[in-house]
C-alpha cells in the first residue's frame, strides 16, 4: 500500500495548491494575470509530482505527474511549455529508458492536446470534468504498457489502482473544481453588472430631481424680479444666480444625453494630436488658475475612429479631474503612442489619488468625493464614450502620489 499512500498524500497536495492558487487568481482583474498564474499553477503541480514521487525497487517512479500536464494543456493551452516542463525535470532523475519513455508520451501528449484545447474550451462543464478523466485514464494505460514493456509486466494489482483509479480521479476532483471556482466567479461578474444596470435605470428618475431643483430656483428669482422693484445691482446678482443655476442643470443634461445614447452617430477619423491640443486649449485657463503645468508626449500621425465631439468630452471630463485632483498645482501628461495597432493614450497627474475602493466606484452615477462642487457623472460618461469607441480603460493610482488614466483603442488606423 506504500505506493497508493503515496499517491494519496500527491493528490491532497495538488488540491491544497489549487485552492490556493484559485484564491489568488479570483482576486487578479486582469485576464492575462489570471491566464499566467493558472499556468503558473499547473507548473507548480508538476514540481510537486516530481518531489513527491516514489521509486519501486525495479526502478519504476510513480508520480500523478500526467494529470496537471492533461489538465493545463487542456484548460490553457500551453501543451508544450507543460510537456517541456515535465520532461526537463525528469531529465534530472537521471536519463535512462523511463526518461526516453516519458519524453516520447508527455511530447505526443502536447501535439494532442494543443490541438484539443479549443474544442474542449467550448464543452460544457460536465464534458470537460468527463474528457479530463478519459484522457487521463487512456494516458495511463499507455504508460503503464509501455513500462511493462521496458522492465516486466505488471500484474500486482496494486499497480493497477495507482496507475489507472488514483490519477482518474485526481483528474477528476481538479477539473470539477476548476470549473466550480469559474462557475461561481462568472455568477459574481454578471451580479457586479445587474449592479450596474439597476444604478442606471435609477438614474432618469434621480436626473429629473437634479434638474428641479435649478429650475425651482430661477422660477423663484423671476418671480421676485416680477413681483417688486429691487434696485438695479440687486437684479444683476439674481440674474446670475439664475444663470449659473441655469448652467449647472444644462451641463447635467449634457452629461446624461451622453451616456444615454452612446452610440455614436457619426463615426469620423479622429486625429488624436489635434483634438487632445484642442481639449487642453480649452482647459488652458483652467490649468493656469491652478498653476498646473502641461507636458505633452505625443506619437505623430495617430488616428482612431469615433465620434469627435464625444471624443473632446470624455477627454475634457478625465483632465478636468485631473487638475481638481491638484488643487494645489502640478502636473499632467498627456501621453500617446502606438503598438501594433493599439493607440494608448494616458492620462497622468500627481494629485491627490484614489483608493482601491475609489477606483471601483468610479464610473458610478453620482459617485464624487466633491461635495457641491463635483456632480459624480463625468467619470460615468466617459466609460460609456470610451466604451462606445471599443476601447479599453485601465487605472492606476496611489492616495497621495496620482493617477493615471490609460486607454487603449484597437481601431486605429495608421495616417
Ligand atoms: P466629479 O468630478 O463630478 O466628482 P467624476 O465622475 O468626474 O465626478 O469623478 C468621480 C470621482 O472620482 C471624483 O469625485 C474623484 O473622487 C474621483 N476621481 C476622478 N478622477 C480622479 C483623479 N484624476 N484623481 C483623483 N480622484 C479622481
Ligand atoms: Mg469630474
Amino acid at each position: 500500500m506504500e505506493i497508493t499512500k503515496h499517491l494519496l498524500l500527491n493528490l491532497s497536495l495538488l488540491i491544497v495548491l489549487l485552492f490556493f492558487t484559485q484564491l489568488v487568481i479570483e482576486r487578479q482583474a486582469s485576464e492575462k494575470n489570471r491566464n499566467g498564474l493558472q499556468i503558473l499553477y499547473f507548473i507548480l503541480s508538476i514540481l510537486i509530482c516530481f518531489i513527491f514521487s516514489i521509486e519501486t525497487s525495479d526502478g519504476i517512479r510513480f508520480d500523478l505527474r500526467q494529470v496537471p500536464m492533461i489538465l493545463g494543456s487542456l484548460y490553457t493551452g500551453q501543451g508544450f511549455l507543460l510537456a517541456g516542463v515535465t520532461i526537463i525535470m525528469r531529465g534530472f532523475m537521471g536519463i535512462n529508458d523511463g526518461f526516453w519513455t516519458s519524453a516520447g508520451v508527455f511530447t505526443v501528449l502536447a501535439f494532442l492536446l494543443t490541438w484539443m484545447h479549443s474544442w474542449f474550451s467550448s464543452l460544457s462543464l460536465n464534458q470537460r470534468v468527463g474528457v479530463s478523466i478519459l484522457v487521463t485514464v487512456i494516458t495511463s494505460m499507455v504508460l503503464m504498457q509501455l513500462i511493462g514493456i521496458i522492465t516486466e509486466p505488471i500484474t500486482h494489482p496494486e499497480a493497477w489502482i495507482s496507475f489507472l483509479v488514483i490519477p482518474a480521479i485526481t483528474s477528476g476532483l481538479i477539473s470539477y473544481s476548476i470549473e466550480t471556482i469559474r462557475q461561481s466567479l462568472l455568477i459574481r461578474q454578471k451580479l457586479a453588472k445587474a449592479d450596474k444596470i439597476e444604478a442606471v435605470s435609477h438614474l432618469s428618475a434621480a436626473i429629473s430631481h437634479e434638474i428641479r431643483n435649478p429650475l425651482t430656483t430661477v422660477k423663484g428669482f423671476l418671480q421676485l424680479l416680477g413681483e417688486q422693484s429691487y434696485p438695479e445691482e440687486k437684479k444683476k446678482e439674481f440674474i446670475q444666480i439664475a444663470v449659473s443655476e441655469l448652467d449647472r442643470a444644462e451641463e447635467v443634461i449634457n452629461d446624461y444625453l451622453t451616456f444615454a445614447r452612446p452610440a455614436f452617430e457619426k463615426v469620423e477619423e479622429i486625429d488624436v494630436e489635434k483634438e487632445l491640443n484642442h481639449v487642453l486649449n480649452v482647459l488652458k485657463p483652467l490649468a493656469n488658475l491652478n498653476d498646473i503645468k502641461i507636458n505633452r508626449k505625443y506619437t505623430p500621425g495617430l488616428i482612431i475612429s469615433g465620434d469627435r465631439s464625444k471624443f473632446q468630452q470624455g477627454f475634457i471630463n478625465l483632465i478636468k479631474n485631473g487638475f481638481e485632483a491638484m488643487p494645489d498645482g502640478g502636473e499632467l501628461t498627456v501621453q500617446t503612442f502606438l503598438t501594433g495597432h493599439t493607440a494608448h493614450i494616458l492620462i497622468s497627474d500627481n494629485g491627490i489619488g484614489m483608493t482601491e475602493e475609489q477606483i471601483n466606484r468610479l464610473g458610478e452615477p453620482y459617485y464624487t468625493t466633491k461635495g457641491q462642487q463635483g456632480t459624480g457623472l463625468g467619470m460615468m460618461v466617459t466609460f460609456s464614450i470610451i466604451r462606445a469607441m471599443r476601447g479599453k480603460v485601465e487605472i492606476k493610482s496611489q492616495p497621495g502620489k496620482g493617477t493615471t488614466f490609460h486607454m487603449k483603442f484597437s481601431n486605429q488606423t495608421e495616417k
